[in-house]
């Protein structure tokens, strides 16, 4: 699934290909993806020029000036298993393939092909003003990469709850985009155990897990991007972080850093915490 980092790179990958330009035509194969799509969608995209292309939380959104009734906003989320591919001046688009559903052409020779085999993608409009009241994104808690995340800033959202943090640093109304491999890797980090009681976090471990969380977010957006220099394609699924975790699916590996004796203890070790897989050391981690 693409997470906040992956999200990230999608958005700089298409930020220097469509700033600007003007939306020539829209195709839509089909009538929906997770939903609908937005009412007259396509006649009211066409014709609009880009003048950002900014992310808040996993969803994209690209602002679009010129409609009558004001700058709006695409509203983007690619879900599950959505990629976005950047065809720039003089490269043929494809044939589409089964599970391409949208096509947004551009001026400057560029277009935009979204393939979602899964479709739990998402696109609605939205008025620019309006934005930040949009039903999707009004519950949403601070971005983690923004300087006005802070330890205490996680302290007081973290509140008294009982759930376990690790549950509440991936509710998005507490901090938006940790998603379940990052949220398991920066508590490692942090030492603190995944099962602890969120309210009884200190302000000095909530520190340290907002620190970890920036640390590895940065990181991952850092590996994207090296990714897309590589690549013509903005993909939003790629694994590519994967290989760099250090606790991630080791179950029974010793963790980095520990000199605990594996053979005694079972090394780092996998719960289930809300259906999703975490893997911590018990010993280093409190
Ligand atoms: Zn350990």
């Amino acid at each position: 699934m693409p997470e906040l980092p992956e999200v990230e790179t999608v958005r700089r990958g298409l930020e220097p290909a469509i700033m600007g330009a003007k939306i020539t035509r829209v195709l839509l194969r089909r009538k929906n993806l997770r939903k609908p799509f937005p009412k007259a969608m396509k006649k009211r995209l066409e014709g609009l020029k880009v003048i950002s292309v900014a992310r808040r939380a996993k969803y994209l959104l690209v602002g679009l000036t010129g409609d009558v009734a004001g700058d709006v906003v695409l509203i983007w989320h690619l879900g599950m298993s959505g990629q976005v591919r950047i065809y720039k001046k003089g490269e043929k688009v494809p044939r589409p393939e089964k599970h391409d559903h949208v096509q947004i052409d551009l001026s400057g020779g560029v277009s935009l092909v979204y393939t979602d085999p899964r479709r739990f993608g998402l696109m609605d409009l939205s008025v620019l003003s309006e934005i930040e009241n949009h039903p999707l994104l009004k519950d949403i808690g601070p971005e983690p990469l923004g300087r006005d995340f802070t330890g205490r800033v996680l302290k007081e959202r973290l509140g008294a709850r009982k759930t376990e943090i690790k549950l509440a640093i991936m509710d998005q109304k507490v901090v938006a985009g940790v998603g379940n491999i990052y949220a398991s890797e920066a508590l490692f980090k942090a030492g603190i155990s995944p099962r602890r009681q969120a309210g009884k976090v200190s302000l000095e471990k909530a520190n340290a897990l907002v620190r970890e969380i920036k640390v590895i977010l940065k990181r991952a957006i850092k590996a994207g991007g090296s990714t897309l220099k590589d690549h013509r394609t903005t993909d939003g699924g790629l694994g590519y972080f994967q290989h760099s975790f250090a606790m991630y699916d080791k179950e029974g590996e010793p963790c980095p850093g520990c000199d605990c004796n594996v053979g005694r203890t079972g090394g780092i070790k996998r719960i289930v915490q809300g259906g999703r897989a975490t893997f911590y050391c018990p010993r280093a981690q409190r």
